[in-house]
């Protein structure tokens, strides 16, 4: 008769592809049950944006399905996001999971149509995902959800965040007195603004804070490198030479402050052509691609250069949400991103138990 033992050791010949770990020592099996013939249990996946998700559940059932002896197997299939930051004190925004930046060496290259994006398709998963725009300088984030006039309310010493398509958002945008106006603010104020964003937010429970960055190397990527521990960076940028040469810079400043970069987007990569239907590289081919190489960075994604893109931000319905074709490009990436988090919480994890033994 089959047991228990002989169960876990054949699931421990599933391997997460991303993880690069077996299921079974992941912690991933979770609530058993063999009853005689009958077994059931649930597989939790680090992430319902696993990328990996439908290729390790059909690895299971046919692990399953090569023992001897099981007669009816019921899989359930969840997805609990894991811990992708070294929390050290009570107020590094404990009930967030993961904090994301989103950097890019100069402005225009479609960082903040990228967040936008990403954290719509995180969404779309089932994550739990919030989104904080500091980009004084494009205060774009507010048009592109369609925002005319923001306000956002002070409860119990709480900022309340607007709620956009689904997901609550805060934007230095919603500071400016007019729409179509920056918000203009010094260095030490801005600081300033940008931790009582971060801490004095009413913010969720969360899997994932996307937090849209200023380009370059100025005093926001700063701030928020130094204030709390985030999970890391994801770097945009254009295939042009000189997109990646400026990119390279942002990738040095946070190397230098220990902030993980969990990948390379490049946008604009491609333009599929509506008459022949093929790819043309008219930026060049390559570029995001020699940087992730270079600096042994994760490359997560490339986005095609659409004017459904432009347009969806334009009318402030993020593309994501309107046109399938160019919503996989963003669905993969985000998919891309949330692995690297997971790689980057299960080397928390096995750091802390080490630490734990010493
Ligand atoms: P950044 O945040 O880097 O300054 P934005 O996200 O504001 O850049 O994008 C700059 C402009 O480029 C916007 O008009 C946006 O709609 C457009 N854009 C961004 N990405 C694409 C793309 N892949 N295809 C077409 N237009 C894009």
């Amino acid at each position: 008769m089959v047991g228990v033992d002989h169960v876990l050791e054949k699931l421990s010949t599933v391997i997460d592809p991303d993880l690069k770990k077996d299921i079974v020592s992941m912690g991933m099996i979770k609530d058993l049950e063999l009853k005689e013939d009958n077994l059931k249990f649930t597989l939790e996946l680090t992430t319902p944006a696993c990328p990996f998700n439908s290729e390790i559940e059909s690895d299971v059932r046919n692990a399953i399905g090569s023992l001897d002896g099981i007669k009816k197997f019921d899989l359930n299939v969840t997805a609990k996001v894991m811990e992708g930051r070294s929390l050290d004190d009570a107020n590094s925004m404990s009930t967030v999971k993961n904090i994301i930046g989103v950097a890019s060496g100069k402005g225009g290259v479609g960082k903040s149509t990228i967040s936008l994006n990403l954290a719509l398709a995180l969404s779309k998963t089932g994550a739990k995902v919030e989104f904080l725009d500091t980009d004084i300088y494009g205060p774009s984030i507010p048009l592109m959800l369609g925002i005319k006039k923001a306000y956002m309310e002070v409860n119990d010493n709480k900022l309340q965040p607007m709620i956009s398509h689904g997901i609550k958002v805060v934007s230095f945008g919603f500071f400016a007195e007019q729409e179509h106006q920056a918000a203009i603010y010094r260095g030490p104020i801005i600081s300033g603004i940008l931790k009582q964003f971060l801490i004095d937010t009413n913010w969720s429970d969360l899997d994932y804070l996307i937090v849209d960055l200023p380009p370059g190397t100025g005093d926001i990527p700063l701030t928020l490198a130094q204030t709390i521990p985030i999970t890391g960076i994801l770097v945009v940028t254009t295939p042009q030479d000189m997109a990646s040469n400026v990119a390279v810079k942002a990738i040095g400043m946070f190397n230098k402050l220990n902030i993980p970069i969990l990948g390379v987007v490049e946008n604009m990569s491609y333009f599929i052509c509506l008459q022949c239907n093929s790819k043309h590289y008219i930026f060049g081919d390559g570029g995001a691609k020699k940087v992730s190489e270079k600096y042994e960075i994760p490359f997560v994604g490339e986005i095609p250069l659409n004017t459904s893109i432009m347009k969806g931000s334009d009318i402030g319905k993020p593309v994501i949400l309107e046109n399938i074709e160019t919503a996989n490009a963003f669905d993969s990436t985000a998919k891309n991103i949330a692995a690297q988090c997971s790689i980057l919480a299960a080397k928390i994890k096995d750091e802390n138990k080490t630490g734990n033994l010493k």
